[in-house]
């Protein structure tokens, strides 16, 4: 009854605070064409919106505006915010803030990878081991209803000290609240990936009143690609048969029969080869991930346990992505300059795949400020070319721009010396100190980044009250992350 009760009364409030929200500022120019066309797109169900934006229209707003209001309309129930990174799900719970000041009520939950929120240093998700998984089922129901009851924008952070709180697992936690929140904001994966998508809203049968909103939709096809991919390697065959042949016999045996099938398409491979059928192969792969099955049921521990099971869900996964197979995936084999032999499942275009999700919800929104050809994306994404696209422009003044061009300097690769990087280290050192303020400066590689970072304080006038951050390479998400936020600081 409580919940019952939750639901219905919270469902009330939203609706009515939906109905008197207006846009939080003046619109900029293009901005409610824009905000117009979503809302439209999510009148007429079952439709996709492409949405080429530039840099600085205020996308986000744009597109979130328009799906809170379509749900106080009863358009949708649930929406779904979906992101390729980190940085713009804190984009995405900024815009939400924004709304809820001027008096939305509206809930949402951010979730974030296992990894990210687990409290042990790796997760390991046994009572005996985490005292967060014991008892948590007997705990975790109360802990939602304070969180829903207290908290609107249901962050990682809000996620960690609830969940610390009432000891409970904290993934496990912000799962659940999804259920009781208008929106979730999450990466692509907990909706698309076969493995990780979440089974209570996407699984087979399943459909609801849900909105999707695609950030960086340019990024989605990649990352698709690779979630409708699969592969399997020769020497992973030989490096299990290692470890289990000596504890059963019989999957030592089908192991070496993958491994000699394997070795016969490798003598047929120069480079790469495209294959038309493995029917042959997955016969032998099925025996093999049976057996296995039964063996990891039985033995729950023993060395190399772990290289084990991640064989095991590889071959899962392949056979999983096999099913899927038709003219939209190739099958090759590749001989790597290493000596390493592979054969996948490419998904090259997956908008079947992507689709057969999103057509569990009532439709979607692609948004980004480098969709073009929005022709491209739309064979690749929804694989429709009579889908809708919407255009719009900067709002920037081009007046306001000013371009100069240093003639004297050129970043050819027969020019990269000292003298060179001293001339435009002065030219960046000029245009900074005329006027305070924040400067961005590309450059072409990160070995020229290095070589101008390197000299730039010297041939800077005031050193003093400069600061200067340089990217490095290969930053992982949290190097990139704790970047970023030294100017969101600053600006501050
Ligand atoms: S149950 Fe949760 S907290 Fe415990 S190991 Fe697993 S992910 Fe980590």
């Amino acid at each position: 009854m409580k919940w019952a009760r939750y639901l219905y009364s919270h469902g009330i409030r939203r609706d009515e605070s939906i109905r008197e929200l207006e846009f939080p500022y003046p619109y900029r120019q293009g901005q409610r064409e824009l905000a117009v066309s979503v809302f439209a797109a999510f009148k007429e169900k079952k439709r996709n919106l492409f949405i080429q934006a530039p840099t600085g229209i205020g996308k986000t707003l744009s597109t979130v505006f328009p799906a809170v209001k379509s749900i106080g309309e009863g358009l949708g129930d649930k929406l779904f915010y979906l992101t390729a990174k980190t940085i713009t799900r804190g984009v995405a719970e900024e815009t939400f803030d924004i709304l809820r000041e001027k008096g939305l009520y509206f809930s949402t939950v951010t979730l974030t990878a296992k990894e990210k929120l687990c409290f042990l240093e790796k997760p390991d998700c046994n009572p005996d081991s985490c005292p967060y998984a014991k008892g948590h089922f007997d705990r975790v129901g109360d802990c939602v209803y304070d969180i829903i009851h207290n908290e609107f924008g249901i962050t990682r952070d809000v996620i960690l000290e609830y969940a610390k709180e009432f000891r409970v697992c904290p993934f496990e936690l912000c799962l659940d609240i999804s259920n009781w929140v208008d929106g979730v904001i999450c990466d692509y994966n907990y909706v698309f990936d076969p493995d990780v998508r979440l089974k209570r809203y996407f699984s087979e049968g399943i459909t609801g009143e849900y909105l999707f909103l695609v950030d960086e939709a340019h990024n989605l096809v990649p990352r698709a690609r690779e979630m409708y991919s699969a592969a399997i390697w020769k020497e992973d065959f030989l490096l299990i048969k290692k470890i289990l042949k000596p504890m059963n016999e019989k999957i030592g045996r089908l192991l070496d029969r993958c491994n000699k099938e394997l070795l016969e398409m490798k003598r047929q491979c120069e480079g790469y080869r495209i294959l038309e059928d493995v029917r042959f192969f997955i016969t032998s792969v099925m025996s093999l991930f049976g057996e296995m099955e039964l063996f990891m049921e039985k033995n729950s521990e023993f060395g190399d346990r772990d290289l084990v099971l991640d064989f095991f869900f590889d071959l899962r996964k392949f056979l999983n992505i096999y099913d899927r197979l038709d003219e939209n995936y190739r099958i090759y084999t590749e001989l790597m300059s290493d000596g390493r032999f592979m054969l996948r499942f490419f998904c090259v275009n997956p908008s079947k795949n992507l689709q057969e999700c999103l057509k569990k919800g009532n439709s979607t929104v692609f948004f980004s400020a480098t969709l073009l050809p929005v022709s491209y994306y739309k064979e690749l994404l929804s694989g429709d070319q009579e889908e809708y696209a919407v255009y719009a422009h900067s709002p920037f003044d081009q007046d306001k721009r000013l371009l100069m061009v240093g003639t004297d300097v050129s970043s050819r690769y027969t020019r990269r010396n000292k003298s060179e990087y001293r001339k435009v280290a002065d030219y960046i050192s000029k245009i900074v100190s005329a006027r305070k303020g924040n400067y961005m400066v590309f450059l072409p590689s990160y070995q020229y980044l290095k070589e101008i970072e390197t000299i730039l304080p010297e041939r800077i006038c005031d050193g003093d009250s400069v600061t200067c951050y340089a990217q490095a390479s290969h930053m992982n998400e949290q190097e990139r992350e704790s970047f970023l936020m030294e100017f969101s600081q600053r600006a501050g």
